[in-house]
């Protein structure tokens, strides 16, 4: 099964796909988490990624596609399906997925489309904290980690500051809604309702997948 996850930043992408691969055992593909992997070991992509991510903008298109196809290409894929999150963010990544996937033999099954209130994401997002060592996404009130809680095992993303926010937020809504536009012509497209509690959310997610089979 190869499926898309989409939203705005904070709609609970991760959070969802962290139980979608759980549950169907895809392999979860995060732009957002291959950009911070190579932050953090400061390869000559990564440090361009940033220069771009610490301003709340999109990484150019031609790095982003690059690294989508490279992942999509390796052997796994064809065999466990995958589940991009955070890509495409523009209509030209749309269009370069398109390709990618045909020159690869693979096809779409479902985009998974999370809609919320863009006047939560700001509190989403300021609360989100993100555990070290197994990189599992929590929130301070909304979901907040079981057990003792030690703020020192847990790290916040340098762009869930307030002011890269509010840019991440207008450079999305600018450009998510065509990639939308492009999918529903295709009649892929499960919308999804995300102001809800988080299981709830994913009830509804695994009623639309499986009305996709
Ligand atoms: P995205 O990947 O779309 O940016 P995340 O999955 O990281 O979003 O979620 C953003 C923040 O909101 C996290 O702190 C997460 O714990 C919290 N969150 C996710 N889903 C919900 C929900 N349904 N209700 C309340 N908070 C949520
Ligand atoms: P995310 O983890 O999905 O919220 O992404 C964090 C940041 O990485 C974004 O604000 C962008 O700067 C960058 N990024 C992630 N995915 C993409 C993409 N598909 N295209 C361009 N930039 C991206």
């Amino acid at each position: 099964m190869n499926l898309l996850i989409m939203g705005l930043p904070g709609a609970g992408k991760g959070t969802q796909a962290a139980k979608i691969v759980e549950e169907f055992g895809v392999a979860h593909i995060s732009t957002g988490d291959m950009f911070r992997a190579a932050m953090a070991n400061k390869t000559e992509m990564g440090v361009l990624a940033k220069s771009y991510i610490d301003k709340g903008e999109l990484v150019p298109d031609e790095v982003t596609n690059g690294i989508v196809k490279e992942r999509l290409a390796e052997s796994d894929i064809a065999e466990k399906g995958f589940l991009l999150d955070g890509y495409p963010r523009t209509i030209e990544q749309a269009y370069a997925l398109d390709e990618t996937l045909k020159a690869l033999g693979l096809k779409l099954d479902g985009v998974i489309n999370i809609e919320v209130n863009p006047d939560s994401l700001v509190e989403r997002l300021s609360g989100r904290i993100i555990h070290k060592e197994t990189g599992e996404t929590f929130h301070k009130v909304f979901n907040p980690p079981v057990g003792d809680y030690n703020e020192d095992d847990y790290y916040q993303r340098e762009d869930d500051k307030p002011e890269t926010v509010k840019r991440r937020l207008d450079v999305n809504i600018a450009q998510g809604a065509p990639i939308i536009e492009h999918y529903r012509k295709a009649g892929i497209v499960s919308d999804i309702q995300g102001n809800q509690e988080i299981d709830a959310v994913f009830a509804d997610i695994e009623k639309a997948i499986a009305a996709m089979k």
